[in-house]
């Protein structure tokens, strides 16, 4: 289908994303998520086909690729494997905060770090007693000498193992918005990590919490000015929730209604296709009317947010909350109705709908639960009447 969001130079980042992804992603996906493994073997072939990087300014080995072009590539990553996409999403975010809100010596610093050898990224905000309420959060930087001290815990963190360098939101005051943003290179000591989670889905990305006990960082680590970590969130990374949850849940819906559509043209039921039976060709109606109502509204959103950056107006956060949240449902529908369509089959593992469904689940609680997408929504509505 004709996309009138993209341009030749995104169709062609797509065309090849899907070749990368159908020749070294999905022969990995049943593996990855039987032994709850990170496909680190990507690492290499994600940085040679220009993926890893892409948000970075091309001095770099990047693209500076906008958020329509993000959005692409993880919708079409996680059409074979969504855990690859959240590993994509925790990388991108990072470059384009600093992209966005760094200063000239420490943005040097960050790209000198991160493009020193192969590496994903992880981000770090979620803390044990702390998720929706961000801001109430409990790790704190101090400034030692002439750089900064971090202390505290972060939790349920993607790639926290794996990862070369973490973004990590800290207290810097004791007023709830005197949040920094930092930089800390995977070797930092006095990091370490917590056991790996065991999951229900997105078994192919690592979860684990990530541990600050007097970690000691450079004066270049810090991100912006201090006390400008949450504006940097709310203001730059907020908007994430669009070309990255959100996209992951659209190549996911993608993924399942693909397989319910083959699987319906193939199996016989009662002397026919079970597709012919309207009960079963009206879910798939249903299945593809909310996956492209996901894929307008990321497509407008991206186009929206990336026209009026750096200053994402309160409506367009509201749509970001919109396609994320919508997107995530209807995940979680399509999902479903896959694994109903499959019968016996969806239940069996063999058929990838069932890990599909697992995986839909974990959209609507991370990167903003799809309460507090509705939350914002509904903010917004009720402060423009
Ligand atoms: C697979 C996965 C990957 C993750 N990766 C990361 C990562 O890389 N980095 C990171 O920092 N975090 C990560 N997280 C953590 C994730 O962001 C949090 O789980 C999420 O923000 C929700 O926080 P919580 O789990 O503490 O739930 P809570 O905040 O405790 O909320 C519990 C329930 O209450 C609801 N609720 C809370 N407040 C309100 C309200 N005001 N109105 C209505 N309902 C409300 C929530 O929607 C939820 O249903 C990840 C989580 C998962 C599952």
């Amino acid at each position: 289908m004709n996309e009138i969001y993209f341009d030749a130079d995104i169709l062609a980042i797509r065309e090849s994303v899907r070749q990368f992804r159908d020749k070294h992603v999905a022969p990995l996906v049943e593996d990855c998520d039987a032994n709850e493994r990170f496909p680190i073997e990507l690492l290499e072939p994600l940085l040679e086909a220009g993926i890893l990087r892409m948000p970075l300014p091309q001095e770099y080995g990047g693209m500076d690729a906008n958020c329509q072009t993000l959005s692409v590539v993880i919708e079409e990553i996680s059409v074979a494997m969504p855990a690859l996409g959240s590993v994509l999403l925790s990388c991108f975010s990072p470059m384009r905060i600093v992209g966005a809100v760094a200063k000239p010596h420490q943005r040097e610093a960050f790209h000198r770090l991160i493009t020193s050898k192969p590496m994903v990224l992880a981000f770090c905000l979620s803390e044990p007693e702390v998720g929706s309420d961000a801001r109430a959060m409990h790790t704190r930087a101090h400034r030692r000498g002439g750089g900064w001290v971090l202390n505290g815990r972060k939790r349920w963190i993607s790639s926290a193992t794996v990862s070369g360098c973490y973004l990590v939101f800290a207290r810097t005051g004791a007023g709830r918005e005197d949040i920094s943003c930092f930089v800390v290179p995977g070797d930092a000591k006095g990091l370490s990590f917590g056991k790996p989670e065991r999951k229900m889905g997105f078994r192919a990305q690592v979860l684990a919490d990530v541990v600050f006990d007097e970690v000691e960082i450079a004066d270049d680590c810090l991100i912006g000015n201090v006390g400008e970590g949450w504006r940097a969130l709310t203001m730059v990374a907020n908007t994430m929730r669009c070309w990255g949850a959100a996209a992951i849940a659209t190549g996911l819906a993608r993924a399942a209604l693909d397989a319910a559509t083959l699987y319906a043209n193939q199996r016989e039921a009662f002397g026919r296709k079970i597709g012919k039976f309207q009960g079963v060709s009206f879910k798939l109606a249903d299945m593809a009317i909310a996956l492209r109502q996901s894929q307008l509204l990321l497509r407008d959103t991206n186009w929206r947010v990336d026209n009026e950056l750096p200053d994402v107006s309160a409506r367009t956060q509201a749509q970001v909350s919109m396609a994320k949240c919508h997107a995530a449902d209807a995940a979680m529908r399509v999902t479903t109705e896959a694994v109903q369509i499959l019968g016996g089959c969806g239940y069996m593992r063999e058929y990838q709908v069932e890990r599909m469904m697992r995986d839909a689940k974990a959209i609507q609680i991370f990167d903003g639960s799809n309460e507090i997408q509705r939350v914002i929504i509904g903010k917004y509505l009720l402060d423009t009447s």
